[in-house]
């Protein structure tokens, strides 16, 4: 089957979708994107996502080209065109076609890009990664200072991700002054006699959408949290270390550079976390 995408208004079978290539996503990566995961057909915290969009938009000095509303019905309908039930549908808003390469912003009026399109992963829920947790390797985070933006500038994650691999490893997390930042693509977590720790919010890490249900959740159910800097070899002597994102829910981490964290086994609260996040997730679904 043909997958069917959005762009600026049409739906159209991929091969027919285009871009300039004066685009300023592409040539600057002037763009910001979402990821909202979609569980028996249904969307995973659209609001939240649309949310920290409007949050992003904003911080980049650049217009909404969109409304709730109508972001909700082209979700919902390549949801639908797809034949989606377990997957993603990515969104990506950039400043447009200025029909040159300028760095000044193009003027007001200059149209901006919408790109919509699903990727369908049959299976998330119960991922085989959640059962056996990942396994990752501390780097240099070497991305820029406002990580809290949801760029498309995604190069420094992609190396790490590469560097992960290189390494027999499934991930990255990242470093800064001695302190874990995020993973690659996820918020990180250790637990400790209980208390579940992960930074706070600030610049220098993206506010997670999956970690503010998560966190809610954990509270919710007289779980310890706290909110502050770790560092690796913390997270080593740690009895259970995990990660949350749209896409992989809540992921228990088993290793960290080759040290088993706790058991080496997915441990009891990653585990605990992930139920009751896939079961509120999924009964809030839209
Ligand atoms: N941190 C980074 C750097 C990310 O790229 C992501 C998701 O892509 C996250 C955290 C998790 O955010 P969310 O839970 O909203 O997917």
């Amino acid at each position: 089957m043909t997958r069917t995408v959005y762009v600026n208004g049409e739906y159209l079978p991929e091969h027919e979708a285009t871009v300039s290539i004066f685009d300023r996503g592409f040539l600057m990566a002037d763009g910001v994107y979402e990821v909202t995961s979609v569980l028996d057909g249904k969307l995973i915290d659209f609001d939240g996502h649309y949310a920290r969009l409007e949050r992003s938009l904003g911080e980049l000095d650049m217009a909404n080209p969109t409304t709730h509303e109508d972001l909700l019905e082209v979700h919902r309908e390549l949801v639908r065109a797809n034949g989606i039930e377990e997957g993603m549908v990515y969104l990506q808003v950039t400043r447009g076609n200025p029909g040159d390469r300028d760095f000044a912003f193009p003027p007001e009026d200059t149209a901006q890009t919408l790109v919509l399109f699903t990727q369908s992963k049959p299976g998330l829920a119960n991922s085989p990664a959640a059962k056996t947790g990942i396994k990752v390797i501390s780097i240099e985070d070497q991305r820029w200072a406002r990580r809290d933006i949801k760029t498309v500038q995604l190069l420094a994650p992609s190396l790490g991700k590469m560097a992960a691999k290189r390494a027999g490893a499934d991930d990255a997390w990242m470093v800064e002054d001695g302190h874990v930042t995020e993973g690659t693509s996820n918020n990180a977590y250790i637990v400790k006699d209980g208390a579940i720790i992960t930074r706070g919010l600030s610049n220098d890490i993206l506010h997670g959408i999956t970690r503010a249900a998560v966190l809610r959740f954990a509270a919710e159910a007289q779980m310890q949290v706290v909110e502050r800097l770790f560092t690796i070899d913390e997270a080593k002597e740690a009895d259970e270390a995990f990660v949350t994102s749209a896409s992989t829910f809540v992921m228990p981490v088993v290793s960290i550079d080759g040290a088993a964290i706790g058991t080496g086994e997915p441990g009891p609260v990653a585990k605990r976390l992930r139920e009751i996040y896939l079961e509120e997730s999924m009964k809030a679904a839209i």
